[in-house]
């Protein structure tokens, strides 16, 4: 709502924009998040949750779409 592009080239860069390391897009914010990867229950196997140790920063975008746990921050 404020800042007019007045200048050429970049505005992001200048602090604020961050990167999203599910899709690679560029966001405003990132949350800190599980990734889960889901093996649906076949005829003969259980389906199981693996909850991935690593941290990831997901754009809500990813987090309405992919499985993932939340870290407790
Ligand atoms: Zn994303």
């Amino acid at each position: 709502m404020s800042a007019a592009t007045n200048e050429p080239g970049s505005a992001a860069g200048s602090g604020g924009a961050v990167t999203c390391e599910s899709c690679g897009s560029d966001e405003r914010e990132v949350y800190a998040v599980h990734r889960i990867y889901v093996t649906p229950a076949d005829w003969d196997t259980a389906g199981r949750e693996d909850v991935q140790p690593d941290v990831e920063h997901w754009c809500y975008a990813c987090l309405a779409s992919y499985p993932h746990e939340m870290v407790a921050e």
